[in-house]
């Protein structure tokens, strides 16, 4: 997807603040953190919300989740706690229309979400 923001950072058109990647994988850091760590972990393939995912992408959604797993442990907010989340299409909060999932730490988080 030429004009999609997240696949120009897979593709290296724009440079993101990489802080982990594989073959099916990016993870960085949001621009607008809402947290003192706020990275997004995005699948490499161009899926644009939850509602177009399929059962062949099930692997590749727990690969995301494993990669936040190994990430908070990085960020040491694995054990004080963090927060995942995947906004699907605008009434949700959703800007960018590749999936990614937020992840979350470092203060306390409220419940229910906004
Ligand atoms: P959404 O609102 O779609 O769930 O999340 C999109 C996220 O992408 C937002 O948290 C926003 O701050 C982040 N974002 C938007 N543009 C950029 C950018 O150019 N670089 C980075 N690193 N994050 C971005
Ligand atoms: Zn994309």
């Amino acid at each position: 997807m030429t004009d999609c923001l997240f696949c120009k950072m897979v593709s290296g058109d724009i440079a993101p603040d990489t802080v982990y990647e594989d073959d099916d994988v990016l993870a960085f850091r949001d621009i607008n953190p809402q947290a003192p760590t706020h990275i997004l972990v995005i699948p490499k393939r161009h899926i644009a919300t939850l509602n177009d995912l399929c059962a062949e992408d099930a692997i590749l959604l727990g690969k995301l989740s494993l990669a936040a797993q190994a990430l908070a442990a990085q960020e040491g907010i694995a054990e004080p706690g963090y927060r995942t989340v995947m906004n699907c299409n605008a009434g949700a909060g959703q800007t960018v229309f590749h999936i990614h999932m937020h992840l979350l730490g470092g203060r306390p988080m409220g419940w229910p979400p906004g």
